[in-house]
């Protein structure tokens, strides 16, 4: 067949998933926003109905056909092209490498796995849902040998979130995190050092006044609303179907100023990514972010390096006094400061400040390895947390439900996920140091103006979508390759500042 000829194939096939996606995506986004609650099933059958041919779609012989052919013009094709290749490559191969009887026994799993976690969750039972997690690490560790025959399973899902990334490199930047922030988390906690916060969390912030804060900083972020909505949902997330439909939702605590007001900048920096994609991208499965830890490097360079940084803090105060004049009165942009970067060891992940965090995804990391090797058995899992809590945090965990049935992924199948949450800070830090030796970022946040921030990102990172993997973005941005020392040393100096440490 000709070049031409594969090539409008290859964007017919792009057109159409782009659709199916879109639809998909919306109805997955109406269901967490607005659908009422009866409309479950109906919903469920027309996205298993859209799923089916989503599946036909990525992994079907025509696909098969269209890829084996472009793979023998590879030489000829632009580099986009290329990239469209590879990525529909990838999900051609984790759709149609796992025999199919496994993969629907699977997906009939993870559907049981689910209410069997919150359930377990709620009743505080490890025993009840260690069945289903034994399974699914099984599951997972076999079908890792169907991607990548031979290859450590747990590198190759860690490949599936952030392309390139190996236990390897990540052994090191956990070595690092553990050198470096967990005597300084002991050293915060051993001075007794604390901030008071309870006016931000434990007030009184009527929810009118906070939506009408979470406009001004999507504006003051640069988050044009005529492509960006905002919903209300339990958990805050970013969904996008193209690059001039992205929507972010929040979560509005009447007693919590502090919640809400930086979800809306974590989604707002996940959101920016996808707005400022390049236009040449559009329809095609480039026009997202390159990786999980990539995404997730731009909400917390948003969140926290700029959003809770002290110049920021100024600007962010002009706007919570306006929208919130009787409970900001006698209290001023160095306690809002302050509150908002309180540091304490606790239980929760999804509750954690900027420091502690990443103790939290250490911990969940170093026991998916020995899940994933073998050296630790579902049955020994809690109190492995435990102990890794204690040692890491301080903490002592009360009880599962505190502990290792918080969070969702596993029970999802979600193993290798865990570290790019971590790794996203720790790029984001790396990706700030170069952006200072080119922009006094500062000055520019102390006057509230972004737009250049977001323009240096939009250049060497945002525009590329998923044409080109982290590490090319990242030494694109920085002119060198990952390199975990950027974070701890950012970690170090604020908190020993914040805390007066010396
Ligand atoms: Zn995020």
């Amino acid at each position: 067949m000709q070049k031409d000829q594969l090539l409008e194939r290859l964007d017919r096939l792009e057109r159409q998933l782009y659709a199916y996606r879109y639809a998909m995506g919306l109805m997955e986004y109406d269901s967490e926003t607005a659908a009422p609650l009866l409309s479950a099933a109906g919903r469920g059958e027309a996205l298993a109905l859209l799923s089916e041919v989503e599946y036909r779609l990525t992994a079907g012989p025509e696909t098969a056909e269209l890829l084996a052919a472009l793979e023998q013009i590879a030489p000829a094709l632009t580099v986009q092209q290329a990239a469209q290749l590879r990525e529909l490559q990838k999900a051609y191969d984790r759709n149609s490498k796992v025999p199919q009887e496994e993969y629907t026994a699977y997906s009939r799993l993870l559907t049981l796995a689910q209410p069997a976690w919150r359930q377990a969750k709620q009743n505080d039972d490890f025993d009840a849902f260690a069945p289903y997690l034994r399974q699914i690490v099984e599951t997972n560790i076999r079908f890792a040998g169907y991607y990548a025959p031979g290859r450590d399973p747990y590198d190759t899902w860690l490949d599936q979130y952030e392309p390139g990334m190996t236990r390897a490199q990540l052994d090191e930047f956990f070595e690092a995190l553990r050198r470096e922030i967990v005597p300084l988390v002991q050293r915060i906690t051993a001075e007794g050092a604390s901030i008071d916060d309870r006016w931000a969390v434990q007030g009184d912030w009527p929810l009118e006044g906070q939506k009408q804060l979470a406009r001004r900083v999507m504006d003051r972020m640069g988050i044009d609303p005529a492509r960006c909505a905002l919903g209300e949902t339990e958990h805050p997330f970013t969904t996008n179907f193209s690059r001039d439909d992205v929507r972010i939702t929040t979560h509005y605590y009447p007693e919590n100023l502090l919640s809400s007001l930086y979800s809306v900048i974590h989604e707002g920096g996940h959101a920016l990514y996808e707005l400022n994609t390049a236009p040449r991208l559009a329809g095609t499965c480039l026009a997202t972010g390159a990786s999980m830890g990539m995404h997730e490097s731009q909400s917390r360079l948003y969140e926290n390096l700029i959003g809770r940084s002290r110049a920021f803090a100024d600007v962010l105060w002009q706007d919570i006094t306006a929208c919130f004049p009787a409970q900001t009165a006698g209290r001023t942009a160095e306690d809002f400061w302050k509150a908002a970067n309180k540091a304490q060891p606790s239980l929760i992940r999804t509750e954690a400040d900027e420091l502690t965090y990443c103790l939290h995804i250490m911990v969940r990391y170093e026991l998916e390895k020995q899940l994933f090797d073998r050296t630790l058995t579902v049955e020994e899992l809690p109190a492995a947390w435990n102990a890794r809590m204690e040692e890491y945090l301080g903490v002592k965990v009360p009880n599962n439900a505190q502990g290792v049935l918080q969070d969702v992924h596993w029970a999802g199948g979600s193993f290798g996920y865990f570290p790019s949450y971590a790794l996203g800070s720790a790029y984001g830090a790396q990706i700030l140091d170069a952006m200072r030796r080119q922009l006094d970022v500062d000055a520019l946040t102390a006057r509230g103006e972004l737009a250049p921030i977001t323009a240096w990102l939009t250049d060497r990172i945002y525009q590329y979508g998923a044409e080109r993997t982290p590490a090319w973005l990242l030494e694109n941005a920085c002119g060198a390759p990952f390199d975990p020392t950027f974070y701890t040393r950012y970690l170090k100096e604020k908190f020993t500042a914040l805390y007066g440490l010396g």
